[in-house]
């Protein structure tokens, strides 16, 4: 599988300064150290400071930040700032499928049913999915990356945008799901939103120097797809083109272009890393 993985691109990002939320595991873990191999310094966010920090080596950081909560998210970024003299790049990898016993159960029990050719009544989160449900969903995966955002481009607008090249960069990552509809009604809602908010804030952050992108990934081989059942990441696997899931490094390769200037041009725009899926 590694063999597929190309290597990263030696000194892309160096000089640059960099968040990743939700940084401590699967993804945003693969991200941290692309971005680290590709000469970034990196701060990992993540709820547990511990975990967070194990990710990368000093000088790199890591520190608690939970998204959900504006305090927690502010004084993090400002954390950061502090240690870094800036912030160049932010990538918005936070995201929960479903709060937890709420939802995400049923989820994994419905396509199991569905995988073995039998209804999937359980999979229907329009009928049970809670209030505190589907609000905590969107608290991590639509809000939090407002509210990172926020955190960061307050920081990035006040940074010398007379140096070439000094222009700020954020990544969000966003879901297949968002495109074709297969995953929990909470989760497809704030991804499809995450995608708005991407064009939204490429458009407005455009004059200073900003550019504001997205990643799309296809199921992907993270600790979220532990508890499925065998048959269930067969089922997935069998609807991607490539016949497997993604290795969070092949997502981790797409981000670090969009936060170099090898895509300087690109901004509003999303790129999918899904193996071709878009029919499942
Ligand atoms: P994981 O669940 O493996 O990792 C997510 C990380 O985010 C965990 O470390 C988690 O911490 C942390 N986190 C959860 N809530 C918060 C919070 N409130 N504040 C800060 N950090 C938080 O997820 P993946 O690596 O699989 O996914 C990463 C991103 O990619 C998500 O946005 C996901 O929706 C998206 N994605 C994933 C796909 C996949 O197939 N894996 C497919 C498409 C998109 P803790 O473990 O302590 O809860």
């Amino acid at each position: 599988m590694t063999d597929l993985v190309a290597d990263p691109i030696a000194g892309r990002l160096a000089g640059k300064r960099a968040v990743v939320t939700g940084g401590a595991q699967g993804i945003g873990a693969a991200i941290a150290r692309r971005l680290a191999a590709e000469g970034a310094r990196v701060a990992v966010l993540d709820l547990d400071a511990a975990r967070a920090a194990a990710v990368l080596p000093v000088p790199h950081l890591g520190l608690a930040c939970d998204v959900t909560d504006t305090a927690s998210v502010d004084a993090a970024f400002a954390a950061v700032a502090q240690a870094f003299g800036g912030i160049d790049v932010l990538v918005n990898n936070a995201g929960i499928g479903s709060a937890p016993g709420d939802g995400m159960a049923e989820f994994y029990a419905g396509q199991a049913a569905r995988a073995a050719g039998q209804p999937d009544a359980h999979a229907d989160q329009t009928i049970h999915c809670s209030d505190a449900g589907w609000s905590a969903v969107l608290a991590v995966t639509l809000d939090g990356v407002f509210r990172c955002s926020r955190a960061a481009v307050r920081i990035m607008a006040g940074q010398d945008r007379d140096v070439p090249g000094a222009g700020g960069a954020i990544v969000n990552i966003g879901s297949t799901a968002a495109l074709a509809g297969n995953g929990p009604v909470p989760y497809v809602t704030a991804k499809a939103a995450v995608l708005g908010l991407t064009r939204a804030m490429a458009r407005e952050l455009a004059p200073r120097g900003i550019r504001v992108n997205a990643v799309n990934p296809g199921a992907t081989e993270t600790p979220i797809y532990a508890p499925l059942p065998q048959a269930v990441k067969d089922a997935v696997a069998a609807d991607s083109l490539l016949k497997r899931l993604a290795h969070p490094d092949e997502v981790a390769g797409a981000v670090a272009f969009l936060a170099s200037a090898d895509a300087s041009f690109a901004t509003g725009s999303t790129v999918t890393v899904n193996g071709g899926a878009w029919f499942s």
